[in-house]
């Protein structure tokens, strides 16, 4: 019986990753004695545009907000005072380098669900999807000395064992050429961590032009058309009609995924039998009032059996057998 494991951020963050909005303070605090090319371009930015002292502030506007304001721009072919492929880059280095970071230490979870479903014979069962960007997952398959299947193409070969791992926004360490559809992987593994190395530009071997980074912010996600998310999309979605049961891990549903419930309902209506939905989103001091907001537009949305548990991400990675359907 096959299941689709779909991760949210809330799978990041018990991880300890920081939040949107200490994404950028900890980047400018923490880069400031050290600045790499992009700090000045984006404290430029954050005052012009914000009216923000990045030093004296910790409130930042969110990272999806930021880019999808550049791609509206850039998808308009209008102006927007800046050059929109600088700023984009810039916010998405910033960001890969402040997880990579906070995260070099380890991934506890992550790699305790990878041992652990190797250990009870359930990898080939499962088809692996999130909604972020961070290389936790990535890192954590591969300490586990097993490949990763992208949706494009394997890109890492060091074994036979494959893992399909979907990233359907994108990925930090992902780098592409918009004139031949070249593309690399910018990472390498440090303390058992993958690190994304976007610090240099990257200039494509075959054409020379500029590398771009593979970043979408969700409400966009339709809108983009990239050979490599194109691919990853068909193989989500064939994907969906090989599994009988989703299991998500702290993923809200939120509405600006409308694309995503797209996706899940066609597939549910072209099915024999509607997905087994298996919801692992609980956290130590969540609210009774979200939890039960959460159960209704989850089982608002899926028509078959929703098995909302009163478990966290870490329970899920201790006993991935307890909630993985076999
Ligand atoms: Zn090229």
């Amino acid at each position: 019986m096959k299941s689709m494991i779909f991760f949210g951020a809330g799978a990041s963050k018990s991880e300890g990753a920081p939040l949107q909005d200490e994404l950028f303070s900890a980047y400018f605090n923490e880069c400031s004695k050290d600045k790499d090319r992009y700090y000045n371009v984006l404290q430029d930015f954050f005052m012009k545009a914000y009216n923000l002292d990045v030093r004296n502030t910790k409130v930042f506007p969110t990272f999806e907000e930021i880019l999808g304001l550049l791609y509206s721009a850039e998808k308009r072919r209008e102006s927007f005072y800046f050059n929109t492929e600088e700023i984009k880059e810039g916010i998405i280095f910033s960001m890969a380098e402040i997880l990579d970071r906070k995260f070099l230490k380890g991934s506890t979870y992550h790699n305790q669900l990878i041992e652990k479903l190797k250990k009870e014979q359930l990898l080939m069962d499962v088809i692996f999807i999130t909604t972020n960007y961070d290389l936790l997952l990535d890192s954590a398959i591969l300490s586990n000395g097993l490949d990763i299947d992208y949706g494009f193409k394997n890109i890492y070969k060091h074994q036979s064992e494959c893992l399909p791992l979907y990233k359907i926004f994108g990925s930090l360490n992902w780098k592409y050429c918009d004139v031949c559809d070249n593309f690399l992987i910018s990472s390498q593994i440090e303390d058992g961590m993958l690190k994304s190395i976007i610090k240099e530009d990257y200039a494509c071997n075959i054409c020379h032009n500029q590398f771009k980074s593979i970043i979408v912010p969700p409400t966009f996600y339709k809108e983009i058309s990239n050979y490599y998310l194109n691919n990853i999309y068909h193989n989500l979605n064939k994907g969906l009609y090989e599994v009988e049961n989703i299991i998500f891990c702290g993923y809200s549903f939120p509405d600006a995924d409308l694309y995503i419930k797209f996706i899940l309902k066609r597939a549910e209506l072209y099915k024999d039998k509607p997905f087994n939905i298996i919801i692992i989103n609980n956290y130590e001091g969540k609210l009774p009032e979200k939890i039960e907001k959460e159960k209704d537009k989850y089982k608002l949305f899926f028509n078959g059996n929703i098995h909302y548990t009163n478990h966290s991400f870490q329970d899920f990675c201790k006993e991935p057998e307890r909630f993985i359907p076999h």
